[in-house]
């Protein structure tokens, strides 16, 4: 069974930045810690990428598990981009009798923002791969990885959620939980599945987050949110999600709206 998390990249806007993109990796580095290796174009920057995925693994397994994982029987490759522009990323898994059998991490976009988005971004997808054992549903992934960016991104998708709450343009929270595969509107989709993400842990924490959504993928979701938050069923959720983000959307800045537009899967990966 495979699995691919994805997380929008920036846009190569012309063949020459793709050269320069591949360049690197002619003389590339790597650097290996305990749980991950990473190629990159200098052996300082592949040092620095694994450093810091090893502090973000310690972390964000603490903030969702309440522990640390164990050391991996092998490390998770990361291969890293540098570009210029904002940061993006992509992480596959393989699972196996219900644990992930292998994964593989690739970051590009500027240093600094890999290392404050991107890369606690994949981090929290390997953490969710190892706690579930198999896919999680997609806007519960997505969303609640993005919880791990810094300040910047995620103020960047509450306003992403709110201009698709204005324009009513988002998903009943019924069709979103069953969402599959990711749709071709992924900012809107990202957008919306971390609105929720963060609604649902301001109001009852992270491990509890897990706990739902892995009951409600065994059971179901109307179930699951009677059992983790005490509300009658997914519309009531879906009501209470809509109401919390107008109070969140009132008390946020105004200016610079994102203006959301249709894009492809296949741009992203
Ligand atoms: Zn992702």
């Amino acid at each position: 069974m495979e699995a691919r998390c994805v997380r929008p990249a920036p846009r190569f806007r012309c063949l020459a930045a793709i050269a320069v993109v591949l360049v690197p990796f002619l003389t590339g580095a790597s650097y290996r810690t305990t749980n991950f290796v990473v190629e990159a174009s200098s052996v300082e920057v592949a040092k620095s990428v694994a450093e810091h995925a090893e502090v973000c693994r310690a972390t964000i397994a603490k903030q969702w598990l309440g522990k640390e994982l164990n050391a991996w029987g092998a490390p998770c490759p990361i291969r890293v981009k540098l570009t210029r522009g904002e940061a993006g990323g992509l992480t596959s898994f393989g699972f196996h009798r219900g644990r992930v059998s292998d994964q593989n991490m690739t970051v590009e976009g500027r240093l600094d923002r890999i290392l404050a988005s991107a890369l606690p971004h994949e981090v929290t997808h390997t953490i969710f791969a190892a706690y579930f054992g198999g896919p999680m549903p997609r806007w519960a992934d997505e969303g609640a990885s993005l919880l791990s960016e810094d300040l910047r991104e995620r103020q960047r998708h509450d306003r992403i959620a709110d201009d698709l709450l204005l324009r009513r343009s988002d998903m009943p929270l019924a069709r979103l939980f069953k969402v599959e595969e990711y749709p071709n509107d992924l900012m809107s989709f990202y957008g919306q599945g971390y609105s929720i993400s963060r609604f649902l842990v301001e109001m009852g924490g992270r491990p509890r987050f897990l706990k739902f959504v892995n009951d409600g993928l065994r059971t179901s979701w109307d179930t699951a949110t009677r059992t983790h938050y005490g509300l009658a069923d997914v519309r009531e959720l879906d009501r209470a999600w809509r109401s919390w983000h107008k109070v969140v959307a009132r008390s946020a800045p105004k200016t610079d709206r994102v203006v959301v537009r249709a894009q492809s899967s296949t741009e992203s990966e």
